[in-house]
């Protein structure tokens, strides 16, 4: 097994932002800490992980749905959730500086930035309140919320009730979630506005341990056959005096970032938590009517959690690399080609019109088909660098030759082989290529280390 390497994050930030990854947000105006803006490849790197995310969990399976819950809710939604009283981080201010800081993440009782004595630890609340309607009073409030999770407890029993689903089965959503973090950093690993990919699997009661490992391993998985390293992955079970007071148990998926281990994903068994709490607050029923034993009961849910920014992030962060080439340094973007923003680059090897008559004919055969780019600018040699450093999977060059043999020669972004083919079966052997690419199989070897 390799060792762990993580890569040098001024690295990967400057080729984010280089390339039109990721921007700062409102950047000419100095920028708001903690919020991000995803450029031109960003956006489309950003889809593909949601995609590769609704693919999985939704449309591949039969016990799951989807929902696009309402940001603004009913604020007696976090009050029965518990987030009014305890959505709070211990947070602690330098008595000099007046910098503040989030008590966990401090080594010692000093402040990180000027040294300074600290304050006594207070409980700060991180969901972002605004106001409903003209009357900016404590009557109005609202929160932005803070996760996706709430609204899909909160429609259980719409959704149940129009999709006829029997148990197990899971509610699954994707969008923003805002947190008023008091410290954001390392790029967009901890942001204040971020989206987040929940799913709720409800379960019978007693069938929970069992589904809760299935989620964790089938959540590994999912890394895996999107191409992450495993030695960049490990499972950390959270200990059962950490646990949060609903969970019965909790284990992260934690990533190499370069600033060191972290959170990725956090698959937690919920129990029947959420559920009795909404049908305690609300007076509605939430419960689960069981057909073969004529049993109500409330089930028990498993929930996987992740940050869709943190997951690009971490495929960003065990894609890149440097490689020698010649007296040059190559660098690669080996990003997964379901995960790649552009599939495929078509490059005319010069300017000359008939050659670029040509590869436009080709771009336009191909681009119906996958994510594809036309570049006739600098030498081709440059424009390979270009494309390896976006991750792009195959390049198309259209030669002198391609005139006369209406060949074009495929050339792919790992190991540089090239390959000619006819033209009139470009789209074909282009679909074939990727399709083996899918994320079907996973890698050799065995399982993920546990952190102690
Ligand atoms: P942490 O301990 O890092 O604050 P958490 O345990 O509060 O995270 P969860 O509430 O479990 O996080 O959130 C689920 C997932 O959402 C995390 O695993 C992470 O991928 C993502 N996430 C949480 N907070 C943020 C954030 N501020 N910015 C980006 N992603 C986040």
């Amino acid at each position: 097994m390799t060792e762990p390497t993580p890569v040098n994050m001024d690295k990967l930030v400057s080729l984010c932002q280089r390339r039109g990854f990721v921007f700062p947000s409102s950047e000419i105006y100095g920028g708001l800490s903690g919020c991000w803006d995803f450029g031109p490849l960003g956006v489309e790197m950003y889809r593909n992980v949601k995609e590769a995310w609704w693919r999985r969990i939704v449309r591949d399976r039969d016990d799951a749905v989807g929902l696009d819950s309402s940001i603004l809710m009913n604020p007696k939604v976090w009050e029965a959730s518990g987030h009014v009283t305890s959505f709070s981080d211990p947070l602690v201010e330098c008595k000099v500086c007046h910098l503040r800081w989030k008590a966990d993440d401090l080594k010692e009782n000093r402040c990180p930035s000027c040294g300074g004595e600290l304050t006594e630890e207070r409980m700060f609340n991180t969901m972002f309140k605004t106001f409903v309607g003209p009357v900016e009073d404590a009557t109005s409030v609202v929160y932005l919320r803070p996760e996706t999770a709430q609204g899909m407890f909160v429609d259980f029993e719409n959704i149940l009730s129009t999709t006829r689903k029997r148990l197990p089965f899971g509610i699954a959503q994707q969008g923003k979630a805002f947190r008023n973090e008091i410290t954001t950093g390392n790029f967009i690993f901890r942001s204040r506005e971020f989206e987040i990919m929940e799913f709720e699997y409800f379960v019978k009661p007693g069938t929970d341990d069992k589904w809760f490992e299935y989620w964790v391993e089938e959540r590994l998985n999912w890394y895996l056959k999107l191409g992450i390293r495993k030695e960049h992955l490990r499972l950390s079970p959270h200990p059962k005096e950490k646990l949060s007071h609903y969970s019965k148990a909790t284990t992260d998926i934690q990533f190499l970032f370069p600033h060191g281990w972290g959170e990725l994903e956090g698959i937690a068994n919920r129990q029947a938590f959420d559920l009795t709490q909404h049908a305690k607050a609300s007076g509605k029923v939430l419960e689960y009517f069981d057909d073969e034993t004529k049993e109500h009961y409330v089930p028990f849910v498993i929930e996987p959690s992740v940050g869709a920014g943190r997951c690009f992030l971490a495929l960003m962060c065990d894609a890149y690399r440097e490689e020698p080439d010649k007296d040059e340094t190559r660098v690669v973007l080996g990003l997964h080609p379901v995960i790649a923003p552009i599939k495929v680059a078509i490059l005319p090897l010069s300017k000359k019109e008939n050659l670029t008559a040509l590869a436009r004919k080709v771009y336009a055969d191909v681009r119906p088909h996958f994510m594809t780019q036309y570049d006739e600018t600098q030498s081709i040699g440059r424009r390979y660098r270009r494309q390896d450093e976006i991750g792009t999977p195959f390049c198309v060059t259209v030669d002198f030759d391609s005139l006369n043999d209406n060949m074009v020669t495929i050339r792919e972004r790992d190991k540089m082989s090239q390959i000619r083919v006819p033209i009139a079966t470009l789209a074909k052997t282009l679909t074939a290529k990727l399709a083996g690419e899918d994320m079907l199989v996973l890698p050799e070897g065995g399982r993920v280390v546990v952190a102690k």
